[in-house]
This record gives C-alpha cells, sequence and structure tokens, in this order.
C-alpha cells in the first residue's frame, strides 16, 4: 500500500479529468516543516501557532516568534504557508495567562475575541512577526474563530497599521500579504457571502465547524453520535462557504480533518473546494483518492448526497461509493 502511493509522490493533485487543486499540510510547529517537503506536500494549508506559545511559559517575543515564522517560510522556500494567529482558550488552555476559568469556554473568551482584547502585548508582536517573515516566503495570515466581520475588518487594521511602522523602520515585508479567514463557526458560514468580499482566502476548520454547527462536544460520548460531518446540516454548511469562495473568486481551502476523509474529498472536490490542508502522513493517499473521481463524477455524487436527509444515509452513500 504504501508503496504504490510512491507513485503519486511528484504529481499533480489532479482528478482523473485534470481538475487541478492544492494539496498542503497541517503543522504544528517549525520542526514539522521539512516533513512537508519530504512527504511531496505543496505547502503549508494550517500552521497552529499556539503550540509556540503552549511550549513557552511566557508570551513569545516578537523576535522569537519570528524566527520559527521565517525558518518555515525559508524550509517551504516559496511555497504557500498559511499561519493561523493564536488560536487560545476552548480546550487550550494558557496557564500563564492567568485567564479565569469560563462556564462555557467553547463558547467563550478565545482566539481572534481574545487577541482582540491584548492587542499590545500578545497580537501586534505576533503580527509583526508574521509581517516580517513575510519577506522570506510566501507567508499567508489566518485568523481563526471569525464570527463577524467586524473582527477581520479590526485584524486587517491592525496589519495595516503594523506595515506603516515597518516602512517607517525600513524593515521588509510582503506588501500583498494575504489575509484569510478560518471558517468554523456557524456565524462565519451564514455570512461568507459578507466576509468573502473582504477575505484574502477562506480554510474551513471542520473540527469546530462541526461542533458549533451540532452544538456537540466530541469530548462527551453521550453526545459524540452528532459529531460527524456527515450531517446534512454540516455539509450545507461546507457547501455554502465554498460557493461563496468561489463566488469571489477567492481561495477556498479546508484545514480541518474532513479535508483527508476519502469519503468526503469526492463531495469536496465536488462542491468546489481548491485547497485540501490534510496532516503530512495522508497527503499522498488524499492525492490517490482525487485522481479516481473525474469532475462530472463528483458533481453527480454532490447531487445524490445533497438529496440525503440523514446522518446515517450519506455516510452508507459515501461508503457505498468508496473507491480505492
Ligand atoms: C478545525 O477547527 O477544524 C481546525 C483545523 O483547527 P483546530 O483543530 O486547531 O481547532
Ligand atoms: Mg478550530
Amino acid at each position: 500500500e504504501k508503496a504504490a502511493l510512491q507513485k503519486f509522490v511528484g504529481q499533480k493533485s489532479q482528478t482523473a479529468d485534470g481538475h487541478v487543486v492544492e494539496l498542503v499540510a497541517n503543522i504544528g510547529g517549525p520542526d514539522e516543516a521539512e516533513g512537508v517537503l519530504e512527504r511531496d506536500g505543496e505547502g503549508v494549508g494550517l500552521f497552529r501557532s499556539e503550540f509556540l506559545f503552549m511550549e513557552s511559559d511566557a508570551i513569545p517575543s516578537e523576535e522569537a516568534q519570528f524566527e520559527a515564522y521565517k525558518k518555515v517560510a525559508e524550509t517551504l522556500d516559496g511555497k504557500p504557508v498559511i499561519i493561523r494567529t493564536l488560536d487560545i482558550g476552548g480546550d487550550k488552555a494558557l496557564p500563564y495567562l492567568g485567564l479565569p476559568t469560563e462556564e462555557n469556554p467553547f463558547l467563550g473568551f478565545r482566539a481572534v475575541r481574545f487577541c482582540l482584547q491584548r492587542k499590545e502585548d500578545i497580537y501586534k508582536p505576533q503580527l509583526r512577526a508574521l509581517l516580517r517573515a513575510s519577506a522570506f516566503g510566501k507567508v499567508r495570515i489566518m485568523v481563526p474563530l471569525v464570527t463577524c466581520v467586524d473582527e477581520l475588518r479590526a485584524v486587517k487594521a491592525i496589519i495595516e497599521e503594523l506595515k506603516q511602522e515597518l516602512d517607517a523602520e525600513g524593515i521588509a515585508y510582503d506588501k500583498d500579504i494575504q489575509v484569510g479567514v478560518m471558517m468554523e463557526t456557524a456565524a462565519a458560514s451564514l455570512i461568507a457571502d459578507i466576509l468573502a468580499k473582504e477575505a484574502d482566502f477562506f480554510s474551513i476548520g471542520t473540527n469546530d465547524l462541526t461542533g458549533y454547527t451540532m452544538a456537540a462536544d466530541r469530548g462527551n460520548p453521550d453526545v459524540a453520535y452528532l459529531y460527524s460531518a456527515y450531517n446534512p446540516a454540516v455539509l450545507r454548511s461546507i457547501r455554502n462557504i465554498i460557493s461563496a469562495a468561489n463566488k469571489e473568486d477567492i481561495m477556498a481551502g479546508m484545514c480541518g480533518e474532513a479535508a483527508s476523509d476519502p469519503l468526503l474529498v469526492p463531495v469536496l472536490l465536488g462542491f468546489g473546494l481548491n485547497e485540501f490542508s490534510v496532516s503530512a502522513t495522508a497527503i499522498l493517499a488524499t492525492r490517490k483518492v482525487m485522481s479516481l473521481w473525474t469532475m462530472d463524477e463528483c458533481k453527480a455524487l454532490v447531487d445524490e448526497v445533497m438529496q440525503l436527509e440523514t446522518e446515517a444515509e450519506v455516510k452508507a452513500l459515501l461508503e457505498e461509493r468508496a473507491r480505492s
């Protein structure tokens, strides 16, 4: 099986009829960047920057962050690198911040909400480090847990301010750096048309999108049966996000686990997803699945799937149609 996948090394990521998409990888730290190239990834679709913060016992300095982001940018050597700004809170705690415990941490003070309240000591140093690193490769900035366009505008305003600062200091950065939105809340999905006008790209975080759409916590075994991307509600949400991105001609990506689910890959292709970010170990297997379908077949599968009414029916149909 592993040997059979080797023939996909160096190949384009494309359907049987030559529809090409981007196949990139998720990483948790700069040390994983090399592995993406070894496994023939076409870039990084999600660098979870919170790992830098969690490995440390204080907020990492702008300089330390710059070095980490620069290392990934240089390693990827011109291939795209999407770095997500600090996504803390919810399931990810940072003891040294001394944040109060919350009754509903998943509905609380986390990710971009937290960063926008901590502009001076947390967000600006991180965004400056990202801008500086963008001089060394194709760095893109991604904002997690967006629920309204105000948040995206606020982040973009800070970035503009920092660009002027860097200009005044004569420090290099990519003036056309892209700023995208992680689509992982029901709210973001419902206003995907609005966000698509101001974001440079979308990346769908199905891990959270599934939980927030189904109002189901994966960690709770009593409701785990609801936590599935095969639910018609989740599929409609994903379709809506991709359509909005396609309509505005911005990249429609996905960095949640669903992007490498072999049952879902043809559905996602049929929806019009054009970037798949998966764990490095899943790159070749995902490329293989893509090669087994034509776009017409993917679209026909979408038509069938979207008529189904239950998670179980969707799963059964996708299993029946699965190719290997
Ligand atoms: C997601 O929510 O799908 C995602 C990729 O981010 P994380 O798993 O880090 O929340
Ligand atoms: Mg998430």
